[in-house]
């Protein structure tokens, strides 16, 4: 069985404790290979070899690293199709995703590109006599990103081009669940012609998150996952004085008002609830019904729910299997609880025929109406195909259930009333909010991140935020003395 290795020095390193763990397609359930798992030694192996790259790359000029930055674009803009397929046969995600997936990571390589501008500084002449003053941004040094097993690509983009083009050095230690982009990643960097060091894989679990955590070459964190383990990170890696952005997870409600165009929110509602089996921060979980809107939207996202194909993400399907059996089952007994507990199952996914492997990990589209907020269904991040009706008469009602939500990543309002729109997105607590627009990613020159218990840190990715969040401000103040200055005076200086 192949063993996925980490990546350091622009080659592969098998590691030194032979511990490894099982990589599954999930549309056949088979085991594909088999990922190493980190020792505390084989981390700081990795991580030295990002501190002993980082003193060359961040005197690098800027010119040189924008442009190995424009090769990378290039070689991952022709070869996209190959990082997709890996996607979807680690992750399960059909292709068109996974593309889609990799083109919005391309974006933040794109705005990395212009860096050049982005770490531009300020400069005053004259702050006081003769005294000049300039605002520089440098890189903080080697940064540890840890991402999630459901954007295998895009997540760490959001993050290592922008490290990298401000003159950092990166350990990326992806999800065990989806090893492999990572390393295709590091081989596309390396044919960039990125040095050695500069660009690192980290294969592992807890110990080698920990050791990223607390090692003090690391000077940054980057983390996206659950929240109790974003929690944990940003806890523990602060105390070890890092900076941390630590994005957590999500419950997205979507408001529908009465006066919305009901097929564009039944399409919506069916995108964000099952794209990518629901496998994603941003999908939307709780429909919020206001008013007598609620029989008649059911009844258009039942039919659509119904027409959509569940099967090996290769094939011509709208939707993959769910990462593990272990995930399906749980999502699965979600939608049992929910039943139990007196929701109507209006689409039921428990019994999909699925068209690929029959040890896939399989679970359909899951529509379940009159949902209450006591119902487990309700209260926790599913991370699966399960779309939740939760009716209530008014707008305030629904504006109210979203801010006692104690997540806040996306959110989004169906409408055509301008004003109604426009008070919901001045009083909904949430970090990211479309108006009937269902999924609302910020593109790569804005920022990404919830509020709440969907990031820990104040600090968003990528866009500006991700450039300071990336580099540390130093203010320089400078006088050069001509021939008549002004001999000894021991006084405060005056601004004069
Ligand atoms: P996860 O929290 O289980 O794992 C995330 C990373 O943390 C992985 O690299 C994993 O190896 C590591 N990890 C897991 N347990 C750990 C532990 N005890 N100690 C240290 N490290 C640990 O998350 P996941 O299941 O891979 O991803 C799904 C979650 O990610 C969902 O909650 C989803 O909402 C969230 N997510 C959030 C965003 C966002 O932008 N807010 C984006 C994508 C995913």
């Amino acid at each position: 069985m192949t063993v996925i290795p980490h990546w350091l020095d622009n080659k592969p390193f098998t590691g030194t404790n032979g511990t490894s763990a099982p990589v599954t397609n999930p549309a056949t359930g088979a085991v594909t290979a088999e990922v190493a798992l980190a020792s505390t030694d084989d981390a700081r192996t990795v991580i030295e070899a990002a501190a002993a790259a980082f003193p060359a790359w961040r005197d690098t000029s800027i010119a040189k690293r924008t442009q190995i930055l424009f090769s990378f674009r290039e070689l991952l803009n022709a070869r996209k199709q190959e990082l997709a397929a890996i996607i979807t046969s680690e992750h399960g995600k059909v292709l068109s995703d996974a593309l889609g997936e990799v083109s919005r990571g391309q974006e933040v390589v794109e705005f990395a590109c212009g860096i050049a501008h982005l770490l531009k500084g300020g400069m005053t002449e004259n702050a006081s006599t003769k005294v000049d003053m300039a605002s520089i941004r440098q890189p903080i040094g080697p940064v540890g990103i840890i991402s999630p097993f459901n954007f295998p690509a895009m997540v760490p983009m959001w993050f290592f081009p922008i490290a990298i083009a401000a003159g950092n050095t990166v350990v990326l230690k992806p999800s065990e669940k989806v090893p492999t982009a990572a390393l295709w990643i590091a081989e596309l960097w390396s044919e960039a012609g990125l040095p050695a060091g500069v660009f690192n894989v980290l294969q592992g679990d807890k110990t080698a998150v920990d050791e990223l955590l607390t090692n003090p070459a690391i000077k940054a964190i980057s983390f996206v996952g659950s929240t109790p383990i974003a929690k944990y990170v940003y806890e523990t890696a602060t105390a070890h004085s890092k900076r941390v952005q630590a994005l957590g997870g999500a419950k997205n409600h979507a408001v529908v008002l009465p006066d919305a165009d009901l097929d564009l929110a039944a399409d919506a509602m069916v995108n964000a609830g099952f794209g990518s089996a629901g496998e994603r921060c941003m999908a939307i979980s709780a429909l919020v019904a206001v008013g007598d809107i609620a029989d008649e939207l059911v009844a258009k996202i039942k039919d659509r729910t119904l027409s959509l194909k569940t099967g090996d993400g290769t094939k011509d399907s709208d939707m993959g299997p769910l990462v593990s059996k272990a995930h399906r089952d749980k999502v699965s007994s979600y939608i049992d609880a929910g039943e139990a507990a007196g929701a109507t199952v209006v689409v039921d996914g428990r019994s999909v025929q699925a068209d690929g492997g029959s040890d896939g990990f399989w679970l359909g589209p899951t529509l379940l109406d009159h949902v209450t907020t006591d119902m487990s269904v309700y209260t926790d991040e599913i991370f699966g195909p399960v779309l939740s009706v939760v009716r209530v008469g008014t707008y305030d009602e629904a504006l109210e259930l979203i801010n006692s939500n104690p997540y806040g990543n996306g959110t989004a309002i169906f409408t055509n009333d301008g004003g109604a729109a426009r008070r919901f997105q001045n009083e909904v607590e949430v970090g990211m909010v479309g108006v009937n627009v269902p999924i609302p990613v910020p593109t790569a020159y804005y920022s990404f991140g919830g509020w709440k218990n969907s990031l820990f840190g104040d600090t968003h990715a990528h866009g500006t935020e991700g450039v300071h969040f990336f580099t540390r401000g130093k203010v320089v103040t400078t006088r050069w003395l001509d021939p008549n200055h002004g001999g000894i005076n021991l006084g405060f200086p005056q601004n004069d």
